[in-house]
Formats: structure tokens, C-alpha cells, sequence
């Protein structure tokens, strides 16, 4: 579609056309029933066929074991580093989390306004620019905690820590479906859905049943994960046209051939635009370590401000949108994340040269 912008944004960010425009076709008359999706009871079987779906999708997608509960739940991800804190964090017990950005940070600071906590690992000594390989765990920690993809600063683990049978918990908002997992290692993944899986409004969750069962009691209703395993994501209204659009996106992937394909394609995306910039003779300066790099947002910066305002308006002209870094960290970030179109990477990398000679 001639009037589709290449969309770098952060998030929320591109979603795949097909699964956009499938949405438009259904969206007055949802599969003969005379109304919208989005004017469904959430208790009607077309409804609940729509909530299935998506779980079904996501379980095969990312082989999720069969002793995995997938929820859908409102509140972003954002809500996770309080519900985490709350649920899983016992009585005079801890936690150990690992910080590796803005996200990471914030999830401790959210565990710290409900309990006891431990740093088990920080690259802020070099503002986030890798990804730590020592940690000093509590042996007491009830779970660890990671953000598995940096957004703002860039990085993302692509090798998880061993922690020597304790529960993993990591925050995936960003990368997300982007490759292939061995859910397993997890004792719960969560994820904020407006990066890689859908709209916002919904962050998609799967929660070992062993795990879950190690839950507080006592806590508000809806704060509880017990609630929601047990009503199947439906004790209250849940968000019905994100959950719907997700798996729109999800059927997507499927068509892309799966996650080892689309894994691929992001890949080839990351390796176009890294190699402009270290190819590029510190013109393009990378901001996050090499083996730490993330495929999903990709984080840069030129000699001076003025400069790098400069190669976001031209840019711009070329319908290059969104790549204007964080506002903490300015700079330079291309988010790409798995709807994000190959051509637009290539376009990317061949303006980066060409803006190069230009100044
Ligand atoms: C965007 C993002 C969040 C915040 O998600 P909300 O759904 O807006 O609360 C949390 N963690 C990471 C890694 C993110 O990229």
C-alpha cells in the first residue's frame, strides 16, 4: 500500500497489513453474527472461540508446554512488576532481579514498594550497554527476574542465566514471538502485546502451574494470578478487540512459516543496519556492546545532536518514520520488530550510506 510509511516506532509499532486488513473485512459483521467483534459478549461462544484460538496459536507458535496457563490480562506490562512483586514475593522472603535498562529498573522499583528485593546483577556502571554475565543470587531469592530485550538501550540476552533451579521470570514485551524459545526455561513470561504481538491493551502471560500454586494468599481478587487461571482470563471483561487482534497477528506468523522463519527475517534486518553502522567508519557509532546487540531495536548515535536531528527529518523525507531514540537517551533507534518489513531495513541501510556522503 503506496501510502504505508515505513514505521520504526517503538511502540506501539507496525503490525502486519494482512492481519489489519482482515480486521477491517470482519470488523461490522464478525462471522455472520450481525455486530462487531467488539459488541460480542465476552461469555459468547464466538468470543470465547476467538480467546481459544489465540492460545491455541500462541501454545503452538512458541511450543508452550501442555503446564503452562496463558492469560490475557489488562494493566500492560507495567501492572506485571507489581502483580509479580505481590504474588510470588513471600512473606520476609526476596527476590533477585537483574537490571539491564529502564524496564528492568522499573520492575525493581515496583518489587521495592512491596517487598524485599536483591540486585543480582547491573549493567548501569556503563549505562546499559551489555548484558551482565556474573550474578550474586540470594540462595533465598523466591525467583529471578529479567528483561530479555532492552528496548531503550538496545540490548537483549541472547543466552539466559543459569540459576541453578531457581524460577526465571522475564518481561518479553519486546521480543516477544521474535524468535524461538525454550518456554520451559521460564517459570513465567509476560508481555505488553503493542511490540510484537498486537495493539495495546493486553499483556499476554504464561505461568507454569507449579509455579502459580507458590502464590500469596489474601491478595486483592484481581491482583491475584489464581483468579485468572482459574476463570480462564475471563473473571472480569477482558480486552476483547486487543486479544482479537493478537490472534489476527499470531495467524500471521503462522502464514510467515513460524518463528524459525520469522526469526530469520529479523536477523537479516538487524545484520542490514549493523552492518551500515560498523561499516560506516564511526560515522554511525553502535551505542550497545557487540554480542549483546539487540535484532529488535537497534540503537545508535552520530557525532552531535544536530547531526542526528538532521538524519531523522531527512530520513523522514524518505518515509522513514519513528527513529528518533528515547527521550532519556536520545540518539538514534530503529525498531524493528517482527511485522516490520525487510524492505524497510534495506531502505534503511542504503539511506544511512547515502546520508553519510551527503554530510
Ligand atoms: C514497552 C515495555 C514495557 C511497558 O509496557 P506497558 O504495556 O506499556 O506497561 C515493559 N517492558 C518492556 C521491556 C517494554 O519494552
Amino acid at each position: 500500500m503506496a501510502d504505508r510509511i515505513y514505521n520504526f516506532n517503538p511502540g506501539p509499532a507496525t503490525l502486519p497489513l494482512p492481519a489489519l486488513k482482515k480486521a477491517q473485512e470482519e470488523f461490522l459483521n464478525y462471522r455472520e453474527t450481525g455486530m462487531s467483534i467488539i459488541e460480542t459478549s465476552h461469555r459468547s461462544p464466538e468470543f470465547e472461540g476467538v480467546l481459544e484460538d489465540t492460545k491455541s496459536l500462541i501454545k503452538e507458535l512458541l511450543k508452550v508446554p501442555d503446564d503452562y496457563h496463558i492469560l490475557f490480562l489488562g494493566g500492560g506490562a507495567s501492572l506485571q512488576f507489581a502483580m509479580i512483586a505481590m504474588n510470588f514475593i513471600p512473606e520476609a522472603g526476596s527476590a533477585d532481579y537483574i537490571n539491564t535498562g529502564t524496564w528492568s529498573t522499573k520492575a525493581i522499583k515496583e518489587a521495592g514498594i512491596i517487598a524485599r528485593h536483591n540486585v543480582a546483577a547491573t549493567s548501569e556502571d556503563k549505562n546499559f550497554c551489555y548484558i551482565p554475565e556474573k550474578f550474586n543470587f540470594d540462595p533465598n531469592a523466591a525467583y529471578v527476574h529479567i528483561t530479555t530485550n532492552n528496548t531503550i538501550k538496545g540490548t537483549q540476552w541472547h543466552e539466559f542465566p543459569d540459576t541453578a533451579g531457581k524460577p526465571l521470570l522475564a518481561d518479553m514485551s519486546s521480543d516477544i514471538m521474535s524468535r524461538t524459545l525454550d518456554v520451559a526455561k521460564f517459570a513465567m513470561i509476560y508481555a505488553g502485546a503493542q511490540k510484537n504481538l498486537g495493539p495495546s491493551g493486553v499483556t499476554v502471560i504464561m505461568i507454569q502451574d507449579e509455579f502459580a500454586k507458590t502464590a500469596r494468599e489474601g491478595l486483592p481478587t484481581m491482583l491475584s494470578y489464581d483468579t485468572h487461571i482459574k476463570k480462564n482470563s475471563l473473571f472480569n471483561t477482558p480486552p476483547v478487540f486487543p486479544i482479537y487482534m493478537v490472534k489476527l497477528v499470531m495467524e500471521w506468523i503462522k502464514d510467515q512459516g513460524g518463528l524459525e522463519e520469522v526469526d530469520k527475517i529479523n536477523r537479516k534486518k538487524a545484520d542490514l543496519i549493523y552492518d551500515a553502522i560498523d561499516g560506516s567508519d564511526g560515522y554511525y557509532k553502535g551505542t550497545a556492546q557487540k554480542k549483546d546487540r539487540s535484532i529488535m531495536n537497534l540503537t545508535m548515535r552520530m557525532e552531535n545532536e544536530d547531526l542526528e536531528k538532521k538524519f531523522i527529518s531527512k530520513a523522514k523525507e524518505k518515509n522513514l518514520h519513528g527513529l528518533k531514540g528515547h527521550r532519556s537517551v536520545g540518539g538514534i533507534r530503529a525498531s524493528m520488530y517482527n511485522a516490520f518489513p525487510l524492505e524497510g531495513a534495506e531502505k534503511l541501510a542504503e539511506f544511512m550510506q547515502q546520508f553519510k556522503k551527503n554530510n
